[in-house]
């Protein structure tokens, strides 16, 4: 028996789930397979969970002694759901824990147990019937991510196994049960695809009581200025309409950092001191929003000060644009169906904002902050990118602004090239996203697009993720599981064939499959690591020359992703970080202030001074990516390699990070990946001999030799060949800006990008690249110096 602290036991009451819980537990008592569908914030992800496990699901007395476990595809929700999970039923981390790739806080005694996707997948590899398991639900089945997909696959065959065997041996090994969750109701492809589940499964669908919400659409459609748009938006909201939390979606970190910075200097946590502003002045700043940016400066020079010169000064707004009036007149009017005073009173003009980023690459503890209440006499304004639109349910809502847009990778499955794009999402996520408003109470969505834009150029619906993915690690992942014809497996939604095929040569280049595209040891080996299959065949033949720990090192890093800041991103990424560690400490704020006074003392001073510190801030970006390239610099893998060693070396700090230009949790996750393939190593293969050494030494020149074989080997099918040299011309190049190259899989020339160390060198006869990507050009990006292997 549960007993809850009596204030959860209220909050759980007001759920929609929880007035289902009987038939729930009926339904899933009485089939195999249940689908749930519930609107977001209904309570699936954190009261399904309980409700199996006051039935006595996990409890190693009863009929189903296996753990409860779910998947989420989102890090950040694993970890935030499994604290909830746990604080609602009193019991430790232990009981309730989560597993993400980098950390894990299970146990012996865990009961329940969050986890991402692809740690279900990878668990598979070891125990294929997830006997560890008595229940699994797979959350957020709407999304269609790949993982999802292929997992919602798997276990509908495993369920028929774990049947049939529980079948012979008796009370050996018990049946398992499969909960698949969905945010909508459109689940066909699970329920009518009968080599999925034989018998469509039941869907049960949570009545969710979601308040009205208000949508207005934009008269104009925000193209490209979406996030001034928004900017203006919140503003309005803020000053004039009744209190509750502002949820913005945006598009990714850059923009979300712009106009987080952006809020908070125009509504500061510490409200400024009364003789700063005066009635006079706070006018003063209203109008100058409206007014164009050469009037501004001329203003405030006569004033003196105001602390929205430089916000305005950054040029990457255009403010000339239109005045808030007709911003106004773009949006229905506010908050007709209201009763409330649509009006606030003069006083409260300035009532501080809370502003809170919300994006996978913040640190979990960061974005955890969005669940606890803002602070007293403000108001909470969360910056996010789509993951607020149905695996978080941020309390509180009232008010959502849409730019319409989502970042999307996208993949060509014939050449293999990436790009990601952003575009208008999808119709139904547009919705979710409306949805946010009215959990708690009637709320208002403002769209940034118009109601033309969103019938003719919204697509219905995102197209599954399988679709456009790069599959050769999950096709290792089922060869690892025998599923030899893997066009037989049942997907909710079968990849292309092209891709199939592609994905299965790749293996076969590595000798993961053999001609007849069965697996051979090697592949089986392969499967065992968490990182891409090129990747991990780097690790197995690493083992030359004491080579391991550097391949182990690369690969980490190449698996958690490019570590460095943009040059671009260079002067907000940095304050956005500051800003978030210390949102709450009003002292620092004090003094930050006082510093902001000082400077702003003379406008042109400012000016200069920031532009000088700006100038020196890129200077040392420069020196610090020329210092990790090396003296004579062959390859952006070998850069990884150096940044990664000197982070360690220098003791894994975020200082380094500070002054390397860096992201901290980036590095933070490699650090952790490296531990976690060193063990995996030292399990799979006993002679290799290898541990994690903080104080790593830089490769011996036979040493470098090697890891440019090794690397050449994982990268085989990616080598391109220098344009110039097909039709044999003279090579007296001194840098490779607009130096053709061509590859294997398309007949287009690709180029080397920017940010690699070989950019402002000769250019090499061949290079091997990681990926490619298109923008104006398909260019080669993680590049590596083919002529010195
Ligand atoms: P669903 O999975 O159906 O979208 P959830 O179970 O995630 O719904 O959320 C149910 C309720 O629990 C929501 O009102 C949400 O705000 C609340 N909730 C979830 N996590 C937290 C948390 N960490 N702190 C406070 N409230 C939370
Ligand atoms: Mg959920």
């Amino acid at each position: 028996p549960v007993s809850r602290d009596p204030e959860i036991q209220k909050a759980r009451m007001e759920l929609p789930i929880c007035r289902e819980e009987q038939l729930i537990m009926e339904t899933i008592n009485e089939n195999p397979t249940v689908i749930i569908c519930g609107e977001t914030g209904s309570g699936k992800t954190t009261q399904v969970p309980q409700f199996l496990y006051e039935a006595g699901y996990g409890n190693p007395n009863s009929d189903n002694p296996g753990m409860i476990g779910i998947t989420q595809p989102r890090r950040v929700a694993a970890v935030s759901m499994s604290k909830r999970v746990a604080y609602e039923l009193g019991l430790t981390d232990e009981e309730v824990s989560y597993q993400i790739r980098y950390d894990t806080t299970t146990s012996p005694k865990t009961v329940i147990k969050f986890m991402t996707d692809g740690v279900l997948l990878r668990e598979l590899s070891s125990d294929f019937l997830l006997s560890k398991y008595s229940v699994i639900i797979i959350d957020e089945a709407h999304e269609r991510n790949l993982n999802t997909d292929i997992l919602i696959g798997v276990v509908s065959r495993i369920l028929r196994l774990r049947d049939e065997l529980s079948q012979e041996q008796k009370g050996k090994i018990k049946p398992l049960k499969i909960i698949i969750m969905s945010a909508t109701l459109r689940v066909s492809d699970f329920t009518e695809n009968n080599t999925l589940f034989k018998i469509p499964p039941p869907v049960l669908k949570i009545e969710a009581r979601q308040y009205e919400v208000n949508i207005h659409f934009s008269r104009r459609t925000a193209q490209y200025d979406y996030v001034t748009k928004a900017y203006k938006k919140v503003c309005q909201i803020h000053r004039k309409l009744p209190s509750g939390g502002i949820l913005v979606f945006q598009t990714g970190q850059n923009e979300i950092s712009t106009l987080c910075k952006k809020l908070r200097k125009r509504f500061p946590l510490t409200p400024p001191t009364k003789s700063r502003y005066s009635n006079e002045l706070g006018q003063e700043e209203e109008m100058s929003l409206s007014e164009t940016l050469e009037g501004i400066r001329e203003k405030l020079t006569a004033k003196n000060a105001d602390v929205e010169v430089e916000e305005v000064s950054i040029g990457d707004f255009d403010i000339t644009e239109s005045n808030d009036q007709d911003i106004e007149d773009e949006f229905d009017t506010f908050d007709s169906d209201l009763d409330e005073p649509s009006e606030k009173d003069e006083e409260d003009e300035d009532l501080p904002l809370y502003v809170l980023p919300l994006y996978s690459l913040l640190s979990t503890e960061v974005q955890l902050r969005v669940f606890q209440p803002p602070p007293q006499g403000t108001r909470l304004c969360v910056v996010a990118t789509n993951v607020a639109e149905t695996s978080l349910t941020i309390p509180g809502i009232k008010y959502v602004v849409d730019c319409g847009k989502v970042k999307e990778r996208q993949y060509d499955v014939n050449t293999g090239v990436q790009s990601y794009t952003i575009n208008w999402t999808s119709k139904a996520s547009a919705d979710q996203r409306a949805g946010r408003a009215g959990r708690t109470g009637p709320g208002h969505c403002y769209r940034l697009y118009s109601s033309a834009v969103f019938n003719d150029q919204f697509p219905q619906f995102t197209l599954p993720e399988i679709l456009r993915m790069p599959i050769e690690g999950v096709v290792l992942q089922m060869k690892s599981m025998n599923i030899d014809i893997v066009a037989n497996f049942p997907f909710p939604t079968p990849p292309d064939r092209v891709q199939l095929r592609r994905a299965e040569k790749l293996l076969q280049y590595l000798s993961a499959l053999d001609d007849n595209g069965r697996i051979t040891d090697l592949g089986k080996l392969m499967a065992q690591f968490p990182v891409q299959p090129r990747f991990s065949k780097m690790l197995i033949i690493g083992q030359q020359h004491g080579c391991l720990p550097y391949i182990i090192t690369i690969v980490a890093a190449l698996s958690v992703g490019d570590p460095f800041i943009r040059e671009d991103n260079l002067d907000s990424s940095k304050d956005l970080e500051e800003n978030d560690k210390e949102t709450d400490e009003v002292e620092d704020k004090m003094r930050e202030m006082e510093i902001d006074e000082q400077e702003l003392a003379g406008i042109d001073n400012l000016d200069i001074a920031e532009k000088e510190r700006r100038r020196l801030r890129r200077k040392k970006f420069y020196e610090v990516h020329m210092k990790h390239a090396g003296r004579d610099p062959s390859s952006d893998f070998l850069k990884l390699l150096n940044v990664v060693g000197a982070y360690e070396y220098a003791g894994a700090t975020d200082k380094f990070c500070e002054e390397n230009f860096v992201r901290a949790k980036t590095m933070y996750e490699t650090h952790k990946l490296r531990g976690q393939i060193t063990n995996i190593v030292q399990v799979n293969c006993p002679g290799a001999n290898v541990y994690v050494d903080p104080k790593m030494g830089p490769p011996s020149s036979l040493q470098l030799k090697a890891i440019r074989q090794i690397i050449t080997a994982g990268f085989i099918d990616q080598v391109a060949i220098r344009k110039g040299l097909l039709d044999k011309t003279a090579n007296t190049y001194s840098s490779t800006r607009g130096i053709a190259y061509r590859i294997m899989l398309t007949d287009e020339d690709v180029y080397i990008h920017p940010s690699s160390v070989l950019y402002h060198q000769k250019p090499p006869d061949f290079v091997v690249y990681q990926e490619l990507q298109r923008t104006s050009k398909v260019w080669m990006k993680g590049v590596f110096n083919e002529d010195r292997a």
